[in-house]
């Protein structure tokens, strides 16, 4: 069998050696450079690959192709791909066929990185033999070559979904589905979040799914599928939602509570998370003691709500994570004090003006960081606040700085991705860590 890589990142370099482990004849093909260490792993395994093209003769000669989620269908080597009829998978599909480990999967718009972390914190806490993949970290199939174990925590994107057809998830988790990433699905809100609903595909009685049934546009969809489930008869201790299912776990907002459920994350938005972790937690039969230590001691993720520091009695928050409209709008909801707003960057399609309410409500003044701010202005001038247009973190933090008072908070949380300016949205939040410190 051959099987052909594109793209040579974590996944696909893992790909490539799980697939040369189980005898494929393994080609790995980018269109730009790969990076040294993709390239020593590649070497070391003596895997063909090539970088800075495509060579289409070899590509087109597979039998199965595994491409990176980063590149989307439009790609022209991807579309001649599939004019061929030849198989596109995503890594997750691909590695899932080599182990026997039980995946507990997190799909939603926001707060997938933090849940991740948090069931897998929980996890390892119990004892259990789990990895961390998908979105994060070392890749699912590198850990399924190398180290396979006997439950993956995996975060998975919607890009990941759209290349998963036989997979499926022990513990499905599905946190919200909310507009993001439109440009990749032709600006179709309905394309996004069949998509997302993938997360469900295949399961079936033995298998669950825990979701936030707060969201209209998660039920809705579900219901659509409710013909979809072969599954028994409910049982009395089950919380069905589709009738008939009793693996469907939905939670509202009450359950945190009713569950005397205590988290050492602001906001929430967290305390959906923690929900959705415990009771995924619950379902794979760990122990309610060890769970809820764990919510009381998780140290949070970098980048999401992070505490940069307090000084002057004015509060830094990094949340550079928040690359959508509705991420920007929890982290507001979650402050209680007036809020100096950082918006801008890279707008994927965003419509600004769910924000506009709660901005009057709570934001001093808003500086907007960004190549273009253009469509900031159009869109919050109206709002009538002090603004501050800047272009690079150093002038972002000054204007900050001038517009904030003692007992407010300072709060990035952008709304848009950061490759106008930045590396990634890491390197976005490490600057303004960075510069917040050095002025102190
Ligand atoms: P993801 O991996 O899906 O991007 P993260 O856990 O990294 O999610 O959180 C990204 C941002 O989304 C956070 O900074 C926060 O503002 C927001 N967020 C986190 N959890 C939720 C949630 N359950 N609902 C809505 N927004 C959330």
């Amino acid at each position: 069998m051959k099987l052909v890589v594109l793209g040579a990142g974590e996944s696909g370099v893992g790909t490539a050696i799980l697939a040369n482990k189980k005898g494929y004849e393994v080609f790995v093909s980018d269109m730009g450079q790969i990076q040294d260490k993709y390239v020593q792993a590649l070497e070391a395994h003596q895997i063909d690959w090539e970088e800075c093209g495509h060579t289409a003769g070899r590509i087109l000669d597979a039998d199965e192709v595994v491409k990176s989620p980063g590149i989307p269908d439009t790609a022209p080597m991807v579309q001649t791909l599939l004019e061929h009829g030849i198989p596109v998978l995503s890594e997750i599909e691909f590695a899932a066929r080599y182990t026997k480990g039980h995946c507990v999967c997190i799909t939603g718009s926001n707060g997938k990185t933090t849940t991740t972390r948090l069931i897998h914190y929980i996890f390892t806490r119990a004892g259990l033999n789990a990895g961390l993949a998908g979105n994060i970290g070392r890749s699912f199939a590198w850990q399924v070559a190398d180290d396979d174990k006997e439950w993956y925590i995996l975060e998975l994107s919607s890009f990941q979904l759209d290349n998963m057809f036989g997979f499926r998830a022990a513990i499905a988790v599905l946190m919200n589905i909310t507009p993001d990433h439109l440009d990749r699905y032709d600006y179709d809100f309905q394309h996004y979040a069949d998509s997302k609903m993938r997360i469900i595909q295949n399961q079936d009685k033995r298998h669950c799914l825990i979701y936030w049934a707060g969201d209209p546009v998660i039920q809705r969809e579900l219901k659509k599928r409710e013909g979809d489930y072969r599954a028994p008869a409910p049982t009395p201790t089950s919380h069905s939602a589709v009738p008939g299912h009793p693996n469907l776990i939905g939670f509202t907002d009450d359950v945190f509570s009713q569950l005397r459920l205590t988290f050492s994350q602001m906001g929430r938005h967290n305390q959906r998370n923690a929900t959705a972790a415990y009771l995924a937690c619950r379902a794979s039969g760990i122990s309610d003691d060890i769970i809820r230590e764990c919510l009381e001691d998780f140290p949070g993720v970098e980048h999401r709500l992070e505490r940069v520091g307090e000084w002057d009695d004015i509060l830094w928050i990094n949340d550079s994570k928040a690359t959508n409209v509705d991420a920007c709008l929890v982290a507001l909801q979650a402050m209680d004090r007036p809020t100096v707003l950082i918006v801008g960057g890279k707008d994927k399609g965003n419509d600004y003006s769910v924000l506009f309410d709660i901005i009057q409500e709570k934001c001093r003044g808003l500086v907007f960081l960004g190549a273009d701010n253009r469509k900031l202005h159009d869109s919050f001038d109206a709002l009538g606040l002090p603004i501050a247009d800047t272009h690079n973190m150093a002038d972002c933090v000054s204007a900050c700085r001038g517009f904030a008072e003692e007992g407010d908070a300072v709060l990035l949380s952008p709304c848009c991705a950061s490759f106008d300016l930045f590396k990634n949205m890491e390197d976005r939040g490490e600057q303004f860590r960075a510069l917040v410190k050095a002025g102190q």
